[in-house]
């Protein structure tokens, strides 16, 4: 029997570094990221039958802003061929402020992409340094306005 309506999580379980704090499972080969879209592609077909179609999408990880746009469209083709994504689901990607850039984000709209989950632990260095982050506070700030510039933030009914 099909799922009448459900949420796909996909983890991106590759991180550049390992921060103190977290327990999420992730590993630092990023060069594992390219046969792991692979799998991901097989594993989508695999559970093509058990759900119907999705009204919520979420790229958590690990680090989803280390794949490459390229490396996000592919996940997206995969997805829209397995399963039927509600045409007003809610599309979030996490990503970590010392990846991205406003054509990143230009890019993940294009995608699809409507709903963002920005890294930021603390606005002060010391407390960044701290927890063994990899951007600073002057760098969050720029991202978060990149991203609403990008169209990001605009809050939805
Ligand atoms: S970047 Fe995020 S997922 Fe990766 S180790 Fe740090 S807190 Fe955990």
């Amino acid at each position: 029997m099909k799922n009448d309506q459900a949420g796909l999580y996909i983890h991106i379980p590759f991180c550049l570094s390992k921060c103190g704090y977290c327990s999420f499972y992730s590993i630092k080969s990023v060069n594992l990221i390219p046969e792991f879209i692979n799998a991901l592609n097989i594993e989508s077909k695999f559970y093509s039958n058990l759900f119907k179609s999705f009204n919520t999408v979420y790229l958590g990880g690990g680090t989803p802003s280390l794949l490459s746009i390229g490396q996000l469209e592919t996940i997206f083709k995969a997805i829209n061929k397995s399963y039927k994504i509600d045409p007003h689901a809610e599309i979030t990607m996490e990503v970590n402020p010392g990846d991205v850039s406003l054509e990143y984000f230009q890019a993940m709209r294009s995608l699809g992409i409507n709903r963002l989950n920005i890294g930021v632990q603390s606005f002060d260095d010391n407390i960044l340094r701290f927890l063994g982050r990899r951007h600073n506070s002057a760098e969050a700030v720029s991202v978060i306005n990149d991203s609403r510039k990008a169209g990001f933030g605009q809050y939805r009914d």
